[in-house]
């Protein structure tokens, strides 16, 4: 279908042909194209835009990143499809950053097309395709990991992961950034930082405050951050939306 650019909802909609044909390749699972619409309707309640406390979120992760030993970037059949030029953007900026393969639905044929996506992007290397390692503490595929990976990263950023995952890497004393538009979700819970932002805009954001830190020749810390405090932001956020939707009804 042509979409014209005047359609005031273009930019949504032309996610949602992407991941509808990354879903036709097999990239895209079934199950993602649900999770997408999850995404998309907390998007919406957040303006979709950038939050100023999303912003300071991704300033964070930017600092972590470059302060991190061995940071990892996990890539699933959503992010490869509407992402991967993001990915290639930040492992660019991040010295280091290693990319790897991570599905909830794990077929090698799968984890195949996904490192295809991200090296026809630009990453040169992608870890996780034949997984040599396991977390320990979590059912069957969603365990495995790769060995120069996530297993021996000392800062994962996971966007869109569930949050058994998140809770197991936080186990073995991981720092975790996930990316993820709601704030209520159970990742989103047990995150050490948590960005509330949609996928593309919260890993360019990051990208850009690396750069921004790099040009500054700033020395990068593992700062505390306020999980809590950012969370109550984005619930705020999607509060005064529905507050003013409810005081106004009709269109935003
Ligand atoms: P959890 O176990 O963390 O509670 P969940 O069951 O809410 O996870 P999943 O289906 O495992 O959700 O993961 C999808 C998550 O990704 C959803 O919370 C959804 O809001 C989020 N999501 C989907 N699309 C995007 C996107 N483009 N950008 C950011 N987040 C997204």
């Amino acid at each position: 279908m042509r979409l014209s650019r005047r359609h005031p909802r273009y930019a949504s909609l032309k996610v949602r042909g992407r991941l509808a044909d990354a879903a036709r390749s097999g990239l895209v699972v079934p199950e993602g194209l649900i999770a997408a619409g999850r995404g998309e309707a907390f998007d919406y309640l957040l303006g979709e835009r950038t939050t100023p406390s999303a912003r300071r979120a991704e300033r964070a992760a930017a600092e972590w990143l470059l302060a991190a030993r061995r940071p990892v970037v996990s890539v699933n059949g959503n992010v490869a499809a509407l992402a991967a030029g993001s990915v290639a953007r930040l492992a660019r900026a991040v010295p280091g950053l290693a990319v790897e393969v991570n599905l909830f639905h794990r077929t090698p044929a799968r984890a195949r097309l996904v490192a295809a996506a991200l090296r026809q992007a630009g990453v040169p290397t992608v870890l996780g395709v034949q997984p040599t390692a396991r977390i320990p503490g979590l059912p069957s595929d969603r365990a495995r990991v790769d060995r120069d990976g996530i297993a021996v990263a000392d800062v994962c950023v996971v966007p869109l992961e569930d949050g058994d995952r998140t809770e197991a890497l936080r186990a073995l004393g991981k720092r975790v950034i996930s990316i993820d538009l709601n704030p209520l979700s159970r990742t989103s819970r047990a995150a050490d930082l948590p960005i509330v932002d949609d996928l593309v805009r919260a890993l360019d954001g990051i990208a850009r405050e690396v750069r921004r830190l790099r040009r500054r020749r700033a020395r990068p810390r593992l700062r505390p951050f306020d999980a809590a405090r950012t969370l109550s932001a984005a619930g705020r956020e999607v509060a005064r939306t529905l507050r003013r939707a409810a005081a106004r009804p009709g269109p935003p």
